[in-house]
């Protein structure tokens, strides 16, 4: 994850820092660079203008160019202004999922590891709260994902609703609620129905959902390589049917990392989650220290 970013701001600071004295336009000269590199990673323009604000106003000071170690404070300053743009106002909160039982609504576009991520959250949920977790499959129009989820339930020992053929998604929703309700579970997921894009067939039907549930909380899963666009489908998604929470996917893989950098910034929600394989166990709370220490290698 970040490589290609790391690598650069990497290098940059790698120059920076072997650098004793400092000049003014030495450290214009390495912020610039951190600003074609944030871009290439697909960071969003205003955020990145908006970083590079924050940075150069700290970093150009005589404090800095006259310290005996000017390259570390650099470093160090846009480190720091990396977990502020990661983290927003503060670290997220932890999931709601008290009162029993707490739906958790997960929703995001199709392939982007919906189903994948909510048997990773629900198996995490088991295995490290000790919570009873039933999920439940909304997706009507594709049979295959329905079985999928009742897999993966089975190899991780976590309940899924049985599958009623012809039941729509409210309908599976409520029973799902009924089923959690009387069965004495602690949690209930319910894996909604994706499309390639958005589209209001697509809303109205996670609004109706939404509207039957009353979420505790809804987490939006987006495919971290998807850059800028997962940062415009976070904003769509929450202006039409509120999101708690983002969980960024496939942040093994050799993506830029603009998603996590602009998420924040853009949207203001926080990124519940991150995944990190196909693997049950590979889902990782996020924590702006360490994807900030990922960053800058
Ligand atoms: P859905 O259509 O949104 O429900 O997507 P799926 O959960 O079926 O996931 C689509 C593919 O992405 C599957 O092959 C998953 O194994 C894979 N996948 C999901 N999350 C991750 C991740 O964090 N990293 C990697 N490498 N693959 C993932």
């Amino acid at each position: 994850m970040f490589e290609s970013l790391s690598e650069r701001l990497g290098g940059v600071f790698d120059r920076l820092t072997k650098q004793g004295a400092l000049s003014a336009e030495d450290v214009k000269t390495a912020l610039r660079e951190v600003r074609v590199a944030l871009l290439e990673a697909d960071v969003s323009l205003p955020v990145a203008r908006q970083f590079m604000k924050a940075v150069e106003a700290k970093a150009t000071g005589a404090a800095v160019t006259k310290s005996v170690t000017p390259g570390q404070q650099v470093v160090k300053i846009v480190h720091d202004e990396l977990i502020a743009m990661l983290s927003g106002e503060g670290p997220a909160d932890a999931l709601k999922i008290d009162n029993p039982p707490a739906p958790i609504l997960m929703v995001g576009l199709q392939g982007s590891g919906k189903t994948t991520t909510t048997a990773k959250l629900a198996k995490r949920l088991k295995d490290r709260e000790g919570k009873r977790v039933l999920m439940a499959s909304l997706d009507t129009n594709r049979p295959a994902a329905m079985e999928q989820l009742a897999i993966l339930g089975t190899q991780i020992g976590v309940d899924t609703l049985p599958i009623v053929k012809g039941e729509n998604a409210v309908q599976i929703a409520k029973r799902a609620k009924q089923q959690a309700s009387f069965g004495g579970y602690d949690v209930y997921m319910l894996d909604t129905a994706g499309r390639l894009h958005i589209d209001e067939v697509l809303m109205d039907e996670v609004q109706a959902v939404r509207d039957v549930a009353n979420p505790r909380e809804t987490l939006l899963v987006v495919d971290g390589l998807t850059g800028q666009d997962a940062v415009n489908v976070a904003t769509e998604f929450d202006e039409k049917v509120g999101v708690s929470g983002v969980v960024l996917t496939r942040m093994d893989g050799d993506g830029r990392g603009g998603a996590a950098l602009s998420m924040r910034a853009v949207t203001g929600k926080p990124i519940r989650f991150v995944g990190l394989g196909e693997k049950m166990d590979a889902l990782e709370t996020f924590e702006a220290e360490r994807i900030a220490g990922r960053i800058l290698g």
